[in-house]
C-alpha cells in the first residue's frame, strides 16, 4: 500500500522541486484542498506545505500598484489599508465570501484555484468530466441551477466560486509564477480556460508551478469600484451572479470601464462587451441597461439556471449606480 507524504517547504524552491512530482498538491489553508480529500475527490498520493514560504505580504510597487504575495490570507487582503482605499472593489468581494473564520485561513494563491462548488463534482456518486475525464456530465440534465451561463460546453457547466477573483479580473491582476522551468507572469485574464472538451483544466498553470504573487496595476487616476454579490442567503453563500464595476468618470461620461461577473461564468467573467458599451458614453440608465445586455447576450441557460441572466444584468446595473454615483 502506498504511503502518504506529507512535507514542509521553506523556500519557493524547495516547493517547486517537490510539488513537480505527479500526484502532488502544495496545500496552503487547506480550506478547499482538506474539504475534497475527506470526499475522496481529490487524492493527492503526497502535499507540499507551503505555509512557511515568506509570500504573506502586501507590498506597494515602486510605479504605483499592489504586490499580493501568494500566502496573504484573505482577511489580511481584505482589511489592508491601501486595498481598502485603492482597490475597494477587492476589499468589498473579500469580505463577501466564504466566514470570518474561512478568510483568516484562505490565502490569495488558494482562493484563485478555488474548486467549482458543482455538487456533482462534489460527490463520487455522480458522473463528472473535471473529476474523472471522459465519464460524462451528471450538471447537463440534472438540477443545473447553481450552473454556468456563460462559458459553458456539453463537457461541464460548472461556475468557478471565487468572489476575489472576479475583482482581480476587473482590476486587470497579473498571476505571477514559478516552476520547474522558471518564473512567469499570466494576465488574469487569461490565466483560466474555460472548459471546452477538457474540464478537468482548469487555467494554464504546468505540473508543478506555484502562484508566488499577483500584482495589481496602480488604479487609473479618480477610479470608483464596488462588488456586489447576490446569493441565496446573506452570508457564508457562493454568488448566483455578482459584479465588479471599476469605472474612471470624466464629469457624467464613463472614461473608462472595466466590468466582470461571478457566478455566472466558467471562470471569473470579464466583459469587454459591457465595457465597449459603458467607455465614453454618460451614466444614465439606458445604458447601464445596454451594457447588461451586451454582457449577456451570449448567456446560454440550462433548464434551471435562465433566472441568473436577469439576476446578472441586475446586478451590473445596480453596481454601476452605485459607482458612477459615489462622490
Ligand atoms: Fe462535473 Fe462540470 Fe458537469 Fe459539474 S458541470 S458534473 S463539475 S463536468
Amino acid at each position: 500500500m502506498e504511503v502518504f507524504r506529507y512535507s514542509q517547504a521553506r523556500t519557493v524552491d524547495a516547493a517547486v522541486r517537490s510539488g513537480g512530482t505527479s500526484g502532488t498538491s502544495f496545500i496552503a489553508g487547506g480550506t478547499t484542498l482538506v474539504d475534497l480529500m475527506k470526499l475522496n475527490v481529490l487524492t493527492p498520493r503526497a502535499v507540499v506545505d507551503i505555509n512557511g514560504l515568506p509570500l504573506d505580504r502586501v507590498e506597494a510597487l515602486p510605479g504605483g500598484g499592489l504586490r499580493i504575495g501568494a500566502m496573504v490570507r484573505n482577511s489580511d487582503l481584505a482589511n489592508h489599508a491601501n486595498v481598502r482605499q485603492q482597490y475597494a472593489v477587492l476589499s468589498e468581494a473579500l469580505l463577501s465570501g466564504a466566514s470570518p473564520q474561512l478568510r483568516n485561513m484562505a490565502t490569495t494563491g488558494g482562493n484563485l484555484l478555488q474548486k467549482t462548488r458543482c455538487y456533482y463534482y462534489r460527490d463520487t456518486n455522480y458522473a463528472c468530466n473535471k473529476r474523472q475525464p471522459g465519464s460524462g456530465c451528471a450538471a447537463q440534465d440534472g438540477y443545473n441551477r447553481i450552473h454556468a451561463v456563460l462559458g459553458g460546453s456539453e463537457h461541464c457547466v460548472a461556475t468557478h466560486p471565487s468572489d476575489m477573483a472576479v475583482a482581480m479580473m476587473a482590476l486587470e491582476a497579473t498571476v505571477h509564477v514559478q516552476g520547474p522551468k522558471g518564473e512567469r507572469a499570466i494576465a488574469l485574464d487569461e490565466f483560466y480556460l474555460v472548459p471546452g472538451n477538457t474540464p478537468n483544466r482548469e487555467n494554464v498553470l504546468a505540473p508543478g508551478e506555484l502562484i508566488t504573487h499577483v500584482t495589481l496595476p496602480a488604479p487609473a487616476g479618480g477610479a470608483r469600484s464596488h462588488y456586489l454579490k447576490l446569493r441565496d442567503r446573506a452570508q457564508y453563500e457562493f454568488a448566483l451572479a455578482s459584479a465588479a464595476v471599476v469605472v474612471t468618470m470624466s464629469g457624467s461620461r464613463m472614461q473608462r470601464a472595466r466590468i466582470a461577473f461571478g457566478g455566472v461564468g466558467t471562470k471569473p467573467w470579464r466583459s469587454r462587451e459591457a465595457e465597449k458599451v459603458l467607455e465614453g458614453q454618460e451614466a444614465t440608465a439606458e445604458n447601464f441597461q445596454r451594457a447588461a445586455d451586451a454582457a449577456m447576450a451570449g448567456a446560454k441557460p440550462l433548464k434551471y439556471n435562465g433566472f441568473k441572466i436577469e439576476l446578472a444584468k441586475r446586478a451590473l446595473i445596480r453596481t454601476l449606480e452605485q459607482t458612477t454615483q459615489t462622490a
